[in-house]
């Protein structure tokens, strides 16, 4: 008889999205008149750039003809794409990594995911708390997590991330093998600087650790000297992978592309971690639509470089008007600077949930309780800049008079 892997089954229940929609749904049904503003979900709003569109239809033309029709491609990407990734990611700040050691995907939440079928049950896994769940779900479906205790995974080595530390991970007492850093961070919108990474990447080394790093907002980065890449910090490409997403930098989050740094020299357990990678995706993956390599290369081109950053700082105002409006109204909050993300926090210490649903009830905001990316995110919301700047300014004036 088949028997399902029992690792789901002790998943706990209701994915953080599905119980906030249940619940705003549940308002709707109630408040058919409400006008809801939704500032919860991390998606972005704003249509595809030009450059984009014109490289996608021209792709869709070749597709048409005999001559320039392309079947499955490279597992590890188009070489256009790829050279185009390091010209533009990576050559800027002299960082050692060539196209061999890129793998171009369908995003990177696939490949977050993914990363754990190259190491072994047993292997010991640290993650921040509060955390996008991800990186922890998909430990646990394989089995490396433990149990789940009602709060917490027994097996997992969590990080706390909190206003005492700044959000910033203090180095663990029991020795991970794998950690997963984000920076800028999903959902504290917390930056590393390149003092506070060279602290893990030593620890990493000194350590034979592994640093899976999540560098999906590093194009949100607004302040100098905030590092865009874990490889921009010396020994990082002995002991770090790198995954990237086109999702927020250009509004691909419908299109699907990323993509995975893994540069030749890192080894571990005598294996190329590429080579195994490779082995990985070429067994399971059947490549990234040439059509959306040739939109994903379009966005490092002079007018994708200029339509993208546009976009980015249509979002960055609106995360200025959250932090700006909601520090006017007599919050404490953090993010906003380098990162779509505003953290704040709830006020006189109502637990998540009881804000989430009174800013629901009487401002007709959907927000994200901070409880559902960990224990620390207790006492936080979290909202994103990812909105309508008009209705994004109107949420923010009707949180500001519930709080009078
Ligand atoms: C949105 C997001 C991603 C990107 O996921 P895609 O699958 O590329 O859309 C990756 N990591 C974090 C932390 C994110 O918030």
């Amino acid at each position: 008889m088949l028997k399902i892997n029992e690792n789901f089954a002790k998943l706990p229940g209701s994915y953080l999205f599905a119980e906030i929609a249940r619940r705003t749904a549940a308002y709707s049904a109630e408040h058919p008149e409400a006008d809801l503003i939704k500032l919860g979900i991390g998606d972005v709003t704003q249509p595809l750039p030009p450059a984009v569109i014109s490289a996608m239809h021209r792709a869709s033309d070749e597709m048409g003809s005999a001559e320039t029709f392309r079947g499955y491609g490279p597992y590890e990407g188009y070489d256009f794409l790829r050279e185009a990734i390091v010209r533009h990611d990576y050559a800027p700040f002299g960082a050692p990594i060539t196209k061999d050691d890129i793998f171009v995907s369908d995003g990177a939440k696939s490949d977050c995911g993914n990363i754990g079928d190259l190491f072994s049950d047993d292997t010991v896994v640290a993650v921040c708390d509060p955390v996008y769940p991800v990186y922890v779900d998909s430990n646990a479906m394989s089995g490396r997590a433990g149990d789940w205790d009602g709060k917490r995974w027994t097996n997992i080595v969590y990080l706390p991330c909190n206003e005492q530390n700044g959000f910033m991970p203090e180095l663990p007492v029991r020795t991970p093998d794998v950690i997963y850093l984000c920076f800028p961070n999903n959902p504290t919108g917390a930056v590393a600087t390149k003092a506070q990474l060279k602290i893990w990447v030593d620890y990493a080394r000194r350590n034979d650790a592994l640093i899976l790093y999540d560098a999906a907002y590093r194009e949100y980065i607004t302040e100098p000297d905030i590092p865009h890449s874990i490889y921009e910090i010396e020994g990082a490409a002995e002991c770090a992978i790198e995954f990237c997403s086109f999702s927020k930098t250009a509004g691909f989050t419908g299109t699907r592309c990323g993509y995975t740094t893994i540069p030749a020299g890192l080894e571990r357990d005598g294996q190329k971690l590429a080579d195994v990678w490779l082995r990985r995706q070429s067994t399971k993956f059947n490549g990234t639509a040439y059509i959306i390599q040739r939109a994903a290369e379009a966005v490092y081109t002079e007018q994708g470089e200029r339509e993208y950053k546009a976009l980015i700082t249509y979002y960055m105002n609106n995360a200025r008007v959250i932090r700006e409006g909601l520090r006017a109204a007599g919050l404490t909050v953090y993010g906003g600077v380098n990162s779509p993300y505003v953290w704040a926090k709830t006020p006189d210490g109502v637990p998540s949930w009881d804000f989430f649903d009174r800013l629901l009830r009487e401002a007709n905001v959907v927000t994200t309780p901070g409880a559902g990316f960990g224990p620390e995110g207790e006492g936080f919301i979290r909202m994103t800049g990812f909105g309508d700047a008009e209705r994004t300014k109107l949420a923010v004036s009707r949180v500001q008079s519930i709080l009078k």
